[in-house]
């Protein structure tokens, strides 16, 4: 398949998300159209990048699909000059339409080493380089040289709330987390820490996402 072709076929899929009112926010869908998911996946998948399921990116890890990209990032209400924090890089998608968001520095970690040379290839394809900062360790540990963080998104399922995350937001900051069983099922938590330091949770529903793997999230 041709650069036009998967170009047409993605230009589809973000229309379809928009009609299936999962896509709704303006900047959102600017950004999905400037940094297309065939970026972001090996020579043989791209031709099913525009399919709305995850899909295979090496080390056994997966790229979310795109209506739960979609969903994450409009919970996120990423604004200019925000700093975020991303747990999960994977393929570097993500953190890519984070960087498209925000338009500023991004820092995004990732615990496999071969997915951190991967993403850094993919993000610089896609022509952020410059603001995506790709990290490898532990990122279930936050990141603190950059911490507070206005937003925290993570990609991978937990099994409870990290507590070095809560602690890493700035005061009215959020937190977006999939929480509950080890690879099956997990609820999608909207985590707002208060000005008083407490938090405040929203669950949005049902989610299947990798497991997140570190000192505060499963072990092995
Ligand atoms: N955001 C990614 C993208 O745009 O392609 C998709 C992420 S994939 C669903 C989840 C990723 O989280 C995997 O690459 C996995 O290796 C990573 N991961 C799991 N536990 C982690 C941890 N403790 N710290 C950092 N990354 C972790």
């Amino acid at each position: 398949m041709d650069e036009d072709e998967l170009k047409g076929l993605w230009k589809k899929t973000v229309k379809r998300l928009e009609l299936e009112e999962i896509l709704k926010d303006g900047e959102v869908k600017g950004a999905l159209l400037k940094i297309p998911r065939y970026l972001f996946v090996e020579e043989r998948y791209r031709g099913y990048a525009h399919v709305d399921e995850p899909l295979p990116i090496p080390a056994g890890q997966t790229v979310s699909a795109p209506h739960m990209v979609v969903i994450m990032l409009q919970l996120a209400k990423l604004r200019p000059k925000m700093k975020v924090l991303e747990i999960g890089t994977g393929s570097g998608w993500n953190a890519a339409l984070i960087a498209e968001l925000v338009k500023t520095d991004v820092y995004t970690i990732e615990r496999i080493p071969e997915l951190v040379e991967f993403a850094r290839k993919n993000i610089e394809r896609a022509g952020y380089s410059h603001r995506v900062h790709v990290i490898q360790g532990d990122g279930t540990k936050g990141f603190p040289p950059k911490a507070p963080y206005d937003r925290i998104i993570v990609t991978a399922g937990a099994p409870d709330i990290p507590k070095p995350l809560v602690e890493q937001l700035k005061p009215g900051g959020k937190l977006i987390i999939p929480v509950g069983n080890y690879h099956l099922w997990q609820d999608l938590l909207e985590v707002i820490k208060l000005p008083d330091e407490s938090v405040r949770v929203k669950n949005h529903g049902g989610v299947a996402f990798v497991p997140l793997i570190g000192e505060y999230g499963w072990h092995g």
